[in-house]
């Protein structure tokens, strides 16, 4: 159902494709996004909307580029 128009979504912070994975939606940039019970996906960014998975001594890339 989702996984099936997945391939057609990209990270709204990175642009990078999205993998699913149980109840989030995994981009290859490490942000994810919670996958509700009634089966959507919110994308939209600013505020508390975009999750980072960056462990503590992963070095996030640099962006002023
Ligand atoms: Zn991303």
């Amino acid at each position: 159902m989702l996984s099936a128009v997945v391939d057609l979504l990209c990270c709204p912070v990175c642009r990078a494709p999205f993998e699913c994975a149980d109840r989030t939606l995994w981009c290859t940039g490490g942000h994810s996004f919670d996958i509700s019970k009634q089966g959507y996906v919110s994308l939209l960014g600013g505020g508390g909307a975009v999750f980072v998975r960056t462990p503590p001594r992963c070095s996030v890339p640099e962006q002023d580029s």
